[in-house]
């Protein structure tokens, strides 16, 4: 693999761990918050993003280059109102979108056929991110951010499912 792209991959593996850190924060949040579901939400979101990190580490120790870590920053969480959380969590996932995005075009660029496909995993689950996350902001515009409708939101997303273990997602 070229310098550069193992460069721009490390970099990713940093972005899906600062990922989990801020979602893991959103859950120490919610916990306080007395929204049990909404953090048990957030901190399957916090191990699914660990998951996304490991699949660019394994790939670039398949590929015989070395993961490099760097420093994660210090997630800023400071919301009041649930729909906040995942107004923000919207946010950041359309960051990582472009994030995948701009590794796919040098990808294509440098002709790394392996990478690309390794990303149109990436790409598809960002859909499915951002979907997710515009959903629930949805239902608590809907539901109501306060009371029975809060409740009730808070119970379902109490009931996600974790990931399913690595290679039976695709
Ligand atoms: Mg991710």
């Amino acid at each position: 693999m070229k310098a550069h792209v193992i460069e721009a991959v490390n970099g990713q593996i940093r972005e899906e761990f600062e990922s989990s850190y801020i979602y893991l924060a959103m859950s120490a949040r919610f916990t306080t918050m007395n929204l049990p579901g909404a953090a048990a939400w957030m901190r399957q979101q916090a191990q699914e993003e660990l998951l996304h990190a490991m699949k660019f580490f394994d790939f670039l120790v398949r590929r015989g280059a070395e993961p490099r870590l760097s420093a994660i920053a210090q997630p800023v969480v400071t919301f009041e109102r649930p729909i906040e959380a995942f107004e923000k969590a919207l946010a950041h996932e359309r960051h990582i979108t472009a994030c995948i995005h701009a590794l796919y075009d040098l990808a294509q660029k440098e002709r790394d056929y392996a990478l690309q496909t390794l990303l149109h995993w990436f790409i598809d689950e960002q859909v499915e991110e951002e979907e997710t996350a515009t959903g629930i902001i949805d239902s608590l515009r809907l539901a109501g951010e306060t009371g029975q409708g809060l409740f009730m939101i808070d119970r379902e997303l109490g009931q996600r499912q974790a990931a399913p273990a690595e290679g039976e997602a695709e």
